[in-house]
């Protein structure tokens, strides 16, 4: 017999898990289906974990800013449901947001005051005494370390810093998916591993259910695409979905760098995180006394756009696979060699390399399809993993409503923030109809 449920959800990542565990609270019976062995195995579990508020659009800042209070409180958000594996935890750093070229951080300045984000303005003096291994000189723009000029002595110096003191990063992305697995599954949710989705069955443009690899079919009337990476090929599965998207997503290989910090320095303990545009480079503490080093997508950079199951699967050709690679070792690194002249860089790579869910215009789709009943939170853009508690509520009540008759895509939903007090999200900002964001920084910043 076909086993029937109100909404399947394909995916147990980040995106996946809050929005059945929402879905769940309010009364829908929902299961979550995974090709990966348990939840937040797909590329959350190579996510830095960032949580920060700096975003180039309003919507994206106040989005952010009303998730990093859902980190700060996460037994809360759980509903105190305990996991056997432990809770994760926020390790609330704050978040140094560098003033250089490289970010316009006058426009983030604007969006903090119109959201009430709270922030500290910080000399280079400030900054040096809180991080005091960094220098801060200026080396813009981005190169390369085989740029003839990389090295060439900086001249003029940079002009502060914006800290925001709740920022910071959860220690263990995946783990914080196995948390809200629980959570949902106390309100009744299933999850079923393992098992791959080879398609989804409608009949006259209403979604009907999904057909695993095995031959089994599931039944729902709601489907939601939560694939991560593989976003576009679940749409694809799915009859005039991916045609019915003006913005599409793909899969963008991504390394992250674990670099040791310099001698006698405790990052671990006594770090920020920074997103440092002057040099492309984003960095955090990382266990072990480690600065973790990712790439704010310099234009100096190679950007390789791969086939998710070639990456996940290892067959891909060196840059292409999920091994870190020589050259991007010594690019990021080098870098922040620059920032900070203690760094010593091994020469054996060591880190992550995982994929964004990108979209064309690297803001998240978080909307309903051309087809009924089957919708879509996909192309995060290497910058959604802080979001992903918001979404889950936001995600359900879109679903609820449409479901209830509501003509999104005319009359977009107005998401009401539970945090930040009489603020609400147009869903219309993350519509798959829309034209291309030019307000978006086109990079991992949103
Ligand atoms: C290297 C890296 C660093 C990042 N750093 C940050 C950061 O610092 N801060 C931040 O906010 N964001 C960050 N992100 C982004 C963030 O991690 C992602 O936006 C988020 O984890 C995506 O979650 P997801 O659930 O959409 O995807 P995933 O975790 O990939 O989950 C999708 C799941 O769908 C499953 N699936 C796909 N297709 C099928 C199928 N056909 N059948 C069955 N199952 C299927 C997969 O197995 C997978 O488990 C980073 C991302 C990466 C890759």
């Amino acid at each position: 017999m076909t086993k029937k449920y109100d909404a399947i959800i394909i995916g147990a990542g980040a995106i996946g898990t809050p929005i059945s565990y929402e879905l769940s609270k309010m009364g829908y019976k929902t299961l979550n289906v995974d090709k990966r062995h348990d939840a937040g195995e797909g590329s959350t579990a190579g996510s830095c974990a960032i949580v920060r508020a700096h975003y180039s659009t309003e919507d994206g800042v106040a989005t952010a800013y009303e998730g990093m209070k859902y980190w700060l409180d996460w037994e809360k958000y759980l509903g105190g449901v305990k996991d056997e594996k432990g809770l994760s935890k926020y390790m609330n750093t704050g978040s140094i947001l560098i003033k250089s070229q490289g970010h316009d951080w006058r426009k983030v300045q604007r969006h903090y005051d119109a959201v009430g984000v709270e922030y500290e303005e910080w000399t280079n003096e400030d900054v040096i005494r809180h991080v005091p291994v960094v220098n801060m000189y200026e080396y813009w723009p981005v190169k390369r370390p085989e740029d003839p000029t990389f090295f060439d002595p900086p001249t003029n110096e940079l002009e502060g810093a914006i800290f925001c003191p709740e920022g910071g990063y959860v220690n263990d992305p995946a783990l914080s998916s196995h948390n809200t697995m629980r959570a949902a599954e106390n309100y009744g949710a299933e999850f079923m591993f393992n098992v791959k989705v080879v398609d989804i069955r409608s009949e006259n443009n209403k979604v009907q259910g999904i057909t695993l690899e095995d031959g089994s079919r599931l039944d729902a009337d709601i489907v939601i695409n939560c694939g991560g990476p593989h976003s576009f090929k679940v749409n694809q599965m799915a009859d005039g979905v991916f045609e019915g998207c003006n913005i599409k997503t793909k899969a963008l290989r991504h390394e992250v760098m674990h670099c040791p910090s310099p001698q006698g320095y405790d990052y671990l303990n006594d770090g920020y995180h920074m997103s440092d545009g002057d040099i492309g480079c984003y960095y955090r503490p990382e266990v072990g006394n480690y600065f973790l080093i990712g790439s704010e997508d310099p234009d100096c950079d190679p950007q390789e756009w791969v086939d998710p199951d070639e990456f996940y699967s290892g067959k891909g050709e060196p840059g292409r696979n999920n091994q870190l690679t020589k050259a991007q070792w010594k690019a990021q690194c080098y870098r922040l060699g620059r920032r900070i002249e203690s760094l010593q860089v091994p020469e054996q790579p060591k880190g992550v390399v995982d994929l964004y869910d990108c979209s064309d215009d690297w803001i998240p789709i978080y909307d309903k399809s051309d087809l009924d009943g089957f919708y879509m939170a996909v192309g995060t853009s290497g910058n959604q993993y802080k979001n992903a508690p918001v979404v889950g509520r936001m995600m359900a009540e879109l679903v609820d409503a449409v479901e209830k008759g509501l003509d999104h895509d005319n009359q977009p939903f107005q998401y009401e923030l539970k945090y930040i007090a009489g603020r609400k999200i147009d869903m219309g900002f993350y519509s798959r109809k829309r034209e291309i964001n030019y307000d978006s920084s086109f990079s991992v910043n949103g």
